[in-house]
């Protein structure tokens, strides 16, 4: 749209009196107005191109095409309808008026014409024009910037800010091409179908990123997550395309990965690609990814659901701990969902207060004595009835329910052991389980000192178990915690021990009290395997580090025999009593090691 021009206005005189066209150009010769004139209808259809005029007008009465004619098809062509038209006519019925009107015109003169009147009628018909023309030229700069806004909008919502890689809607929208174009490609394949799409995203997500930015800063992690991204471009293929998803996530379109062996050699191109540091602010970064793969065979066409399927196979990979990797299959959902209704459940579960804690004794082996109880804790599930610990602690550890059923079972653990030391026994002891999440959490020692502080129990006889993985994922972290909780006399044992990390080397490090040699050690005892032998190094080096141990896991007198003969101090068993509610436990006079070693030759099989 032009702008309103400043050059005089032009007026198209139709007319087949010549005379009637020297008459107004005579009325209107001050104006300085350019003037064109033509005689007859059809000439003046023909010359609107040229002469582009301003203001028309129009006599009525023509041979050929008459005014009326002129003026509807001048008012139906989109780009002269705002030019005004000015019927001038003999006629002066209102009916002939309205009829003009009718026609489209927008204002009319009578013959004979009046010099006053028609200069006062044009120049008004000329400052509509000249509105009209303002508004539409506001209205077109308008609509340039508004589209320009949204070319720049698309701009911001399709690039990613930080790494200006393509961000999660382009992505969405490159993925819907490429499907619909690996469709049409199957449709026309004459012979043998194709074996599938050949069509992946790749979703990966960065290990352990925050840590990054906890430890260096934003402003560092976001460099690196810029490393990243330069990195992973080099991965791209012709065609493929690299997005970030937002926050330390990357996803990978891939075509043409008709065939197993190139998914897998693309996927070692990647893991190979994170073998060298990213050097950031003057440090080397070392990172790892999992990485969640969709095949477009494998999901429902649809680049959501691809997408979806690529997010769950990540976040199985994920579970499977760093560096991990992981091809969607349908099960992977299924397991999803299951997953997310327990933690559903677990929510609730702790809002109706279905933990319970279950109790398993600790016996001295040279007298038989019980020193103390394990707490372990249990869902009373309303429906499924007790379950065990295995099949929920890994997902309240995911989801961070672990430290307020944590804190539960430790309420439950040192009110049980206050009534115990008011029944009698007062260095009885409780352990309680601690979770890595647990351990990690800033408000720990807080909790516990006021736990104790609320149910009034010396901390000496509270013991916490703790498993390698919560030590080895920020050692100093670790041992300021150790610290603050020994100085208030709590004592640590280090549980499972032999199934974790295992290395001997770093206890000396740590402030334990007491070793728990696992299970699996314990009941490989007479199998003829070598786990004797790994008990035996561990119970001689927790005597050179003076720490206590604690030999989990005894089902047969046999085991206890051998780890008695050891010089194991402490065991807990399925020989000696399985984990039970308090309710159940009735402390007697501790039963002396003939005691035990009669009861044990009188019934071979396991006491429950
Ligand atoms: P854990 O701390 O090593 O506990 C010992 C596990 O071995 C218990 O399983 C116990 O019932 C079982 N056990 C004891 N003696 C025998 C035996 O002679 N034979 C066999 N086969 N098993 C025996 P449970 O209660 O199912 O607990 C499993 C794990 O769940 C615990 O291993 C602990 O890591 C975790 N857990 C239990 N309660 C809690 C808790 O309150 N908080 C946290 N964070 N973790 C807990
Ligand atoms: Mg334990
Ligand atoms: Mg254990």
């Amino acid at each position: 749209m032009a702008l309103p021009s400043t050059a005089p206005p032009t007026l198209l005189v139709v007319d087949d009196e010549p005379d009637n066209f020297d008459v107004i150009e005579a009325m209107l010769s001050v104006q300085g107005y350019i003037l064109h004139y033509v005689s007859n209808g059809q000439a003046a259809l023909d010359c609107l191109n040229t002469v582009q005029p301003d203001l028309i007008l129009l006599d009525v009465m023509m041979p050929g095409l008459d005014g009326m004619a002129v003026c509807r098809q001048i008012k139906a062509l989109p780009q002269e309808r705002g030019v005004p038209i000015i019927m001038v006519t003999a006629l002066d019925s209102k009916q002939d008026l309205s009829r003009c009107l009718e026609a489209g015109a927008d204002d009319f003169l009578s013959k004979p014409i009046n010099r006053v009147e028609l200069v006062a009628r044009v120049r008004s018909m000329l400052r509509i024009r000249q509105q009209y023309q303002q508004l539409a030229s506001f209205n077109a700069e308008l609509e340039s910037l508004v589209q320009q806004r949204t070319a720049q909008l698309q701009v911001m919502i399709d690039t990613d800010a930080l790494t200006q890689l393509p961000s999660r809607p382009q992505l969405l929208q490159a993925t819907s091409m490429a499907l619909q174009s690996a469709d049409r490609s199957k449709e026309g394949a004459i012979t043998a179908p194709m074996p599938d799409h050949g069509v992946a995203l790749a979703h990966l997500d960065c290990d352990h990123f925050k840590l990054v930015n906890g430890a260096f800063g934003y402003d560092v992690g976001n460099d690196l997550l810029k490393a990243i991204a330069q990195r992973l471009q080099q991965l791209l293929r012709p065609g493929d395309v690299l997005a970030r998803m937002g926050g330390d996530e990357f996803c990978f379109l891939l075509h043409h990965l008709d065939h197993p062996a190139l998914l897998e050699s693309w996927t070692q191109a990647v893991f190979e690609s994170f073998a060298k540091p990213f050097r950031v602010a003057n440090c080397d970064f070392f990172m790892s990814v999992c990485m969640g793969v969709a095949l477009a065979d494998t999901a429902t066409a649809q680049p959501e659901t691809l997408l979806q399927a690529a997010d769950t196979a990540m976040h199985r990979a994920k579970q499977q701990g760093k560096g991990s990797y992981q091809v969607f299959d349908a099960q992977l959902t299924t397991a999803t969902r299951h997953r997310l209704a327990l933690e559903t459940d677990l929510q609730r579960a702790l809002e109706h207060q279905e933990f319970v804690t279950y109790y398993q004794p600790i016996i001295r082996s040279a007298t038989g004595q019980i020193v103390g109880f394990e707490a372990l804790v249990r869902w009373q599930h309303p429906e499924r009835h007790l379950v065990p610990p295995g099949e929920f602690i890994p997902c309240m550890e995911e989801t961070g329910l672990v430290v307020q059923v944590g804190l539960v079972v430790l309420r439950q653990a040192c009110e049980q052991l206050r009534i115990w030391h008011q029944q009698g026994a007062p260095d009885l002891t409780v352990s309680v389980n601690l979770s890595v999440r647990q351990f990690d959490s800033p408000t720990l020692v807080a909790d516990i000192d006021q736990m104790l502080a609320a149910t009034g129990v010396n901390p000496a006889c509270l013991k916490l178990e703790v498993t390698e993985s919560a030590l080895m994922n920020d050692a100093e972290a670790a041992i300021a915690v150790m610290e603050q909780l020994r100085s208030r006399q709590i004592q640590i044992s280090l549980d499972d021990f032999g199934t974790g990390y295992s290395s001997l080397a770093y206890l000396h490090r740590f402030p334990i009290d007491t070793l728990k040699i696992d299970r699996s050690f314990v009941q490989q005892i007479h199998t003829g395997n070598r786990s004797h032998q790994v008990i035996n190094t561990i119970i001689a080096l927790s005597s050179q580090l003076s720490l206590s141990v604690i030999a989990e896991g005894i089902e047969t007198p046999e085991q206890l025999q051998f780890l008695q003969a050891l010089g194991c101090e402490f065991c807990q068993g399925y020989l000696f009593d399985k984990p039970q509610p308090a309710s159940e436990i009735l402390l007697k006079r501790p039963p002396s090691r003939a005691d035990l070693a009669a009861s044990l030759l009188e019934a071979p099989t396991v006491p429950t």
